[in-house]
Order: structure tokens, then sequence, then C-alpha cells
């Protein structure tokens, strides 16, 4: 199967990204929303991974399973926080073995509880060395243009970012609402010299309170009139509300010439296949 970072070079992409389900129910929503989604010719999908392994199985499944099936690549998140080493290079040896060769490597949140994490990792870039050292993946990191909520200082989480990313293919940011802490970014990360491709992380805001929690726990600027507007809407209403919103921001991003998007789609095809066909034709 294609590596990512190929697919990038020879750009722009479209990615969408989807996560485990836990019913019966969801899973169903996931299929058919994949389903739909193939429409939109994807240049690659990825599959979220619950912090310490918690959705270790259903991650695989799931990508494994697109993999079979599918002509694009589905790249597994992966997560190293709480983690062994052996119980990463069992986990990279499977994927290898069923045709994945894609990973984005995090390192995941440590226990809500304040307990000290267990494991043998601590940070995102020890991930990636791992996974470079036992096999031909491309790999992706995280990356947070309002800066990482654990960091004490923009400029060290910058340095760091720019550090892991060198070891990496790309990266994919976290979401954002306006181009500005996007481009702010980019130009932090042109000036500490790094050249590693940063694909955005777009959302469709269809449901302002998770969004606004996500938001909050990440660090990540929430416009008070676009929420606001969304906030007072009708269902309906919001539902064209956050695809205009979101078109805009991508067809702003396109202009700035980025490499491809990536759309979290909380598993639902409606509105980003929306903000996809806007992307597709040139937004
Ligand atoms: P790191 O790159 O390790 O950074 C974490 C913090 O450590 C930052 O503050 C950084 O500045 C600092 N740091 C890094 N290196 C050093 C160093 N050498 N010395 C000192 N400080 C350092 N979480 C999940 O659980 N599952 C998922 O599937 C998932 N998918 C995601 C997808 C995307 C696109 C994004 C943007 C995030 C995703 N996350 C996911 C969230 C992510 O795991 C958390 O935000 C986590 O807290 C940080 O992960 P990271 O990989 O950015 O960590």
């Amino acid at each position: 199967m294609a590596h990512i970072r190929d697919l990038i070079a020879g750009g722009p992409t479209l990615s969408f990204e989807f996560f485990p389900p836990k019913t019966d129910e969801g899973q169903r929503s996931l299929e058919k929303a994949i389903g739909e989604l193939d429409l939109l010719e994807p240049s690659f999908v990825s599959v979220t991974y619950g912090a310490g392994g918690s959705t270790r199985e259903r991650t695989r499944d799931i990508v494994v399973g697109i993999t079979a099936t599918h002509d694009y690549p589905a790249m597994a998140h992966l997560t190293c926080i709480g983690h062994t080493r052996a119980e990463i290079e069992e986990l990279l040896a499977d994927y290898a073995a069923n045709g994945v060769h894609n990973i984005l490597a995090l390192a995941g949140d440590p226990p809500v509880d304040g307990s000290p994490a267990t494991g043998d990792f601590r940070y995102a870039s020890e991930l990636v060395q791992l996974i470079r050292s036992v096999g031909d993946f491309s790999v992706g990191v995280a990356a947070f243009p309002e800066v990482h909520p654990r960091s004490e200082t923009n400029r060290e989480d910058r340095a760091h970012l720019a550090a892991k990313m060198a070891q990496a293919d790309f990266a994919i940011t976290q979401f954002f609402f306006d181009p500005v802490p996007f481009l702010r970014l980019r130009d932090d990360l042109d000036r500490l010299g790094c050249a590693t491709p940063l694909l955005p992380g777009i959302i469709p805001v269809l449901n302002p309170a998770s969004v606004r929690r996500f938001a909050d726990l990440n660090g990540a600027r929430v416009p008070p009139r676009f929420w606001s507007r969304l906030e007072a809407a009708t269902p309906d209403e919001r539902v064209e509300l956050a695809v205009e919103h979101a078109v805009e921001l991508v067809s702003e991003l396109v202009a700035e010439g980025v490499p491809g998007v990536h759309l979290y789609t909380l598993n639902r095809a409606d509105a980003s296949a929306r903000i996809a066909g806007a992307f597709r034709l040139g937004a």
C-alpha cells in the first residue's frame, strides 16, 4: 500500500479521520460514512487510537479492514505513553504483515488522575525513532498551531515540534478556526529550518459543546462571533454554518498553498463530504 509521504509529494492530498466506535450501531454509522466518503476518492484515511491502548484491537481491526478492501491507505494512529517497547513492536509487526505502512506517531496523554505514566516512552519523538528502526513505514506526527497545552513556553514547544518533524514525513495539525494560528506555526517552523509538510486538520463544528470541550483541552481559540451564531442556530442552520465556515477556512488555506487537507469527520459523512467536495473543486 502507498506511503503517505509519496502521496503528499504528488499532492495536494485529501484525507479523512475516523474513530473506533463502541457499539454495533456506531460501527454501522462508520461503515456508512466510509462508503459515502469513498466517492470523494480520498488520498488516505486515518483511525484514532484510545490513549494507553484502550482501543488497540478496534483501531487495528478497522485499519486492517480498510486496507484490505480499499485502494487508498488507512493510517493507524498510535500513542506511546503507557506502552512498553515490546508492545509497540508487536503491533507494528502485525501492521506490516497486514499491509499497513503508515503510522501517526503520538505521545497520547498521561493518566487523568495525575498518577505518573508507566511504560517505556515519554514523547512522540521516541515513538518515531522506534518506528523508523523496525520497518519501512511512512510516519506522521501531531502539531499544535496554538501550542501544546503541556508546554510551558511557545518557544520550547516549537523547538520540540521542529525536532520531531525533522524525523517524520509529515505532520497533521490539531483543529483551529481561523488561518492565523496555522500560518503563524508554518512561519515559525520555516524560521526553524523545518520543511516537513504540514497538513491542516479541519473540523466541522456540528456539536459546539463537544468541540468547545476539545478546544479548551487543546488550547484552540474559539472565535466568539462564530460561536454565538452556532449556539443560537437550529440544528439544520448549524450544519450550514459549520460547512460554510469550514469551506471558507479551507479555501483560505488552499490559497496559501497547503499540501493537503485532513478532515475530522466524527464518523459522519454529510458535512465532511461537502467540505471535501469544495476542496476537490478548488475551493
Ligand atoms: P509530543 O510531541 O510528545 O509533545 C507533548 C508535549 O511534550 C508538548 O508540550 C511538547 O512541547 C513536549 N515535548 C516534546 N518533546 C520534548 C522533549 N524532548 N523535552 C521536553 N518536552 C518535550 N491522542 C490520542 O490519544 N489518540 C489519537 O488517536 C490522537 N490523534 C491525534 C491526531 C492529531 C492530528 C493530533 C493533533 C492529536 C492527536 N491526539 C491523539 C492527541 C495527542 O496524543 C495529545 O495531544 C498528546 O497530549 C500530545 O501528543 P504529541 O504526539 O503531540 O506529543
